[in-house]
């Protein structure tokens, strides 16, 4: 169970700040996003905020393709690697070589090895509202439990809830929004086999999981429907494989990209929509656009570019992504359709199986976001090994 670490009663100082950038949400996109502006030249006075402390709250089964974790020298979080992915639906099992292994790692060690990458200075308080939209050049005032925050970069990086939204967009609240919802338990186990579950009996729209993480297993379920609860269906698989219903998680997660900007905010990770649909997988994503918001922002603050310039750009470089995340959301449909009908979901998975047509499906898959766009090379890991950490290089110009 995760520890609270928030600062309580006494500690919670009233806050009133100027910064020349403010990150609201330290997870895997604001955390990222605060990377890319280390080292600036420029010494902008960044400030992260967060309603818990770092890493104090997991809301993932963690599980990402490992180059993404080399690129950014966070190996040293890696619990476990998985060279195949097995699927199995109500009567056949499905082991599919991955072209990329795929890590599941500790997230409050991944926290900190990324926040000490970056150089900021950290607040644990609840967003609450944003002022109007700024005029250019004029900063914006974000309003927390603690007192305002003002600065004229803001990044909303706080998951799918949008706190910062602009007034005019239409809320989205579950269960009508497009999200899906997901559960997990993390009892204490082992297994070598990272697991996905097509099967009714747990989810009829979705898909369940147990992803292995050295000594505990993330048992879940993950629904595309937002109607269908989740528990229930968590408890049955983590019975049906026989490990205890430790340590209850979950979140609603957003299938469809969102504008990633609005009224002056830049909004990235599951804020902006950027969780893959079909799978739910949100870390990578979070890690890209992290990245090149992290990028246009550090142009804006050594001068390159102005604030107005950077919302364009990072817009348009999110909205490029649209025809994939179609794609992807098209395919979701198509899965949910077929799980309920047995012999047509192992006819078509029997016919996916073929070494080069999963291996290239997989590749597909995994080039919507590829650490090749930053100019890392692909990962040769061996299997269930720990992989050493390596400098990672810095982001290219191109994505
Ligand atoms: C059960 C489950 C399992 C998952 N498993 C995987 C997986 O294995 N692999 C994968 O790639 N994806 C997985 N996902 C999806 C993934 O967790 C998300 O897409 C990812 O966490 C998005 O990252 P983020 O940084 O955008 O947002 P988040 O990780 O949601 O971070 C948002 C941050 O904002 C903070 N915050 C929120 N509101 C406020 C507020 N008002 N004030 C201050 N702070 C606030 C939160 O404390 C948090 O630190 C899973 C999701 C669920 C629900």
């Amino acid at each position: 169970m995760p520890t609270r670490a928030t600062k309580r009663g006494d500690e919670r100082t009233p806050l009133d700040l100027d910064c020349d950038v403010l990150i609201c949400g330290a997870s895997f996109a604001g955390l990222t996003v605060a990377r890319g502006l280390a080292g600036s030249p420029s010494r902008p006075r960044v400030v992260v905020v967060d309603r818990y402390e770092i890493g104090e709250r997991q809301t993932s089964a963690c599980a990402v393709p490992l180059p993404w974790l080399e690129l950014l020298d966070l190996t040293d979080a890696v619990r476990q690697t998985f060279r195949r992915i097995v699927a199995h639906t109500a009567t056949r099992t499905f082991s599919w070589a991955l072209p990329e292994p795929f890590a599941t790692f500790d997230y409050r060690h991944l926290c900190e090895l990324l926040a000490a990458q970056g150089d900021f200075t950290f607040e644990t308080a609840k967003v609450e509202s944003r002022g109007p939209a700024p005029r250019p050049g004029e900063p914006i005032e974000v309003t927390t439990d603690r007192g305002p925050i003002r600065a004229p970069l803001v990044v909303d990086a706080l998951g799918w809830r949008r706190v910062l939204a602009p007034a005019s967009e239409a809320t989205i609240q579950p269960p009508e929004a497009h999200l899906s919802r997901g559960l997990e338990v993390h009892p204490e186990g082992t297994s070598g086999e990272l697991a996905l579950y097509l099967n009714p009996r747990y989810v009829p729209d979705g898909y369940a999981w147990s992803f292995p993480a050295g000594d505990e297993v993330r048992v879940g379920v993950g629904s595309f429907d937002p109607h269908e609860h989740v528990k229930e269906p968590t408890v049955r698989l983590a019975d049906d494989l026989g490990r205890p219903t430790d340590g209850f998680q979950g979140n609603w997660i957003p299938h469809r990209l969102r504008p990633a900007t609005g009224d002056g905010v830049f909004f990235v990770g599951d804020s902006a929509g950027h969780c893959l649909p079909l799978t739910a997988e949100g870390i990578r994503p979070a890690f890209h656009f992290g990245l090149v918001l992290g990028r246009e922002l550090r142009h804006v603050v050594e001068g390159r570019q102005t604030r107005e310039q950077a919302l364009g750009r990072y817009a348009s470089l999110s909205a490029q992504k649209h025809p994939a995340y179609r794609w992807l959301l098209r395919l979701q449909r198509l899965v949910g359709r077929l799980i309920p009908h047995r012999r047509t979901l192992d006819a078509a998975l029997g016919a996916a199986s073929p070494f080069s047509i999963s291996t290239r499906a997989w590749g597909a898959y995994l080039r919507t976001l590829s650490t090749s766009a930053w100019g890392a090379a692909p990962s040769a890991a061996t299997p269930g090994r720990r992989v050493a950490a390596r400098p990672a290089p810095a982001p290219s110009a191109r994505s």
